[in-house]
């Protein structure tokens, strides 16, 4: 095979992949001077302008970056779709470790790239970055959310996304056991982080027994203390009882394997994509007779809130519309039971077709 050749056989795998996912535009972007590295996924722009967080991770490898950037931003087409929100779906990730690489010059760099897409793409804080990174994001382009409070942005929207954690949970209760109560109720929160910290006080505010994994030692000891909940090993999850396991911290934690084991009634986190395997994983779950309350539905909190600061911030406002995430997790927990298909394809469906029905309006 020659060069020119062997070039064409790569990027052709690139475009069949986002032929099958059905991505419109993914950009690489590359500074030798700053060291960046990252891509930017707008996977479907139907709806409105691709808004979406930058991610910051030392990959293994760019197979890795490429694949999670694709999938995450597909995620954020559901998302805004099954919110009713008038937005596309997109994310970023720049490959590196975020406590050594990231520096202002890469992320004022980065910040170009944005605005070269003049608008088409929105960027928020993703995982490895801060309000800080988004306002030097802010000095290179205006298509930024989720910016400090003090700049007139909206500022840290985990509170926002655990609230509609909260709700999606209650909703969930609501339609197993005819209460919405969770007082009393076992629930392990994995990562306490910023979005599994504040759902833990909810939590811990309506009486329910909190439980609370992390790899990080010293955020487990705070929040235990704060909340009063008891520590579970990491990897003794799986051998754990409890009425609902919350994963807030990473995806992919519901695989063939880890559902065989779970000991809960009730699956309803913040982390985005927990199912490995998607349609497959929560098959396999309805099967197990645990209710799955669809991630990109629950967890988007922070996306409405952010979308309210591009329309005049109102923290209220972003409140009022994420408690619909009660509403609206009943209704497609009682359309997957009523047509016998999984919670996760009844949410997707819903989404899918209000983008198809924009499309073709
Ligand atoms: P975070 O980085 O503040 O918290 C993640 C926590 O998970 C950290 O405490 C980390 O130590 C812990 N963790 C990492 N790997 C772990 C593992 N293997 N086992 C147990 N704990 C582990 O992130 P966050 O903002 O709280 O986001 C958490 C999840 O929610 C992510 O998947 C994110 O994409 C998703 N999410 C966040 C928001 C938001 O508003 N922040 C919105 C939607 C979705």
């Amino acid at each position: 095979m020659t060069k020119s050749n062997l070039n064409m056989h790569k990027s052709s795998k690139i475009l069949a992949k986002m032929d099958e996912l059905e991505h419109e535009q993914v950009v690489f972007c590359q500074d030798k001077e700053t060291g960046l590295k990252a891509i930017i996924a707008i996977h479907d722009s139907t709806l409105g302008p691709a808004l979406g967080g930058t991610r910051m991770w030392n990959y293994d490898c760019e197979e890795d970056a490429l694949n999670d950037v694709l999938r995450l931003s597909r995620g954020m087409s559901f998302k805004a779709a099954i919110s009713g929100i008038a937005l596309g779906g997109g994310k970023a990730v720049i490959i590196g470790d975020a406590s050594v690489d990231k520096t202002e010059k890469l992320m004022r760099r980065f910040g170009k790239f944005v605005d070269t897409l003049a608008g088409k793409y929105i960027t928020a804080e993703d995982v490895g970055m801060n309000t800080k990174d988004m306002e030097y994001v802010m000095m290179e382009t205006k298509h930024v959310t989720g910016t400090p409070q003090s700049l007139g942005g909206s500022g840290d929207p985990s509170p926002v996304t655990a609230y509609g954690v909260y709700m999606g949970m209650k909703a969930s209760a609501q339609f197993l056991w005819g209460s919405d109560k969770l007082d009393g109720k076992r629930v392990l929160v994995q990562g306490v982080g910023h979005v599994g910290e504040y759902l833990v006080k909810y939590l811990s505010d309506e009486n329910a027994d909190v439980f609370i994994s992390d790899i990080d030692q010293d955020k487990l000891n705070t929040v235990s203390e704060k909340y009063n909940a008891e520590i579970i090993e990491n990897n003794n999850i799986l051998d754990f009882n409890m009425d609902i396991y919350a994963p807030c911290a990473l995806g992919a934690t519901l695989n063939t394997q880890s559902i065989d084991k779970l000991k809960c009634s009730i699956v309803c986190g913040g982390a985005n994509n927990q199912l490995e395997l998607e349609e497959r994983d929560s098959l396999h779950l309805k099967r197990r007779n645990i209710v799955f309350a669809p991630d990109f539905l629950v967890n988007s909190g922070g996306l409405i809130n952010v979308y309210s600061e591009i329309k005049g911030y109102s923290r209220e406002k972003s409140l009022e519309q994420t408690k619909n995430i009660y509403e609206t997790t009943l209704d497609i927990l009682n359309k997957s039971r009523e047509e016998g298909i999984t919670s996760y394809s009844a949410a997707l469906n819903i989404a899918k077709k209000r983008i198809a029905d924009k499309k073709n309006n």
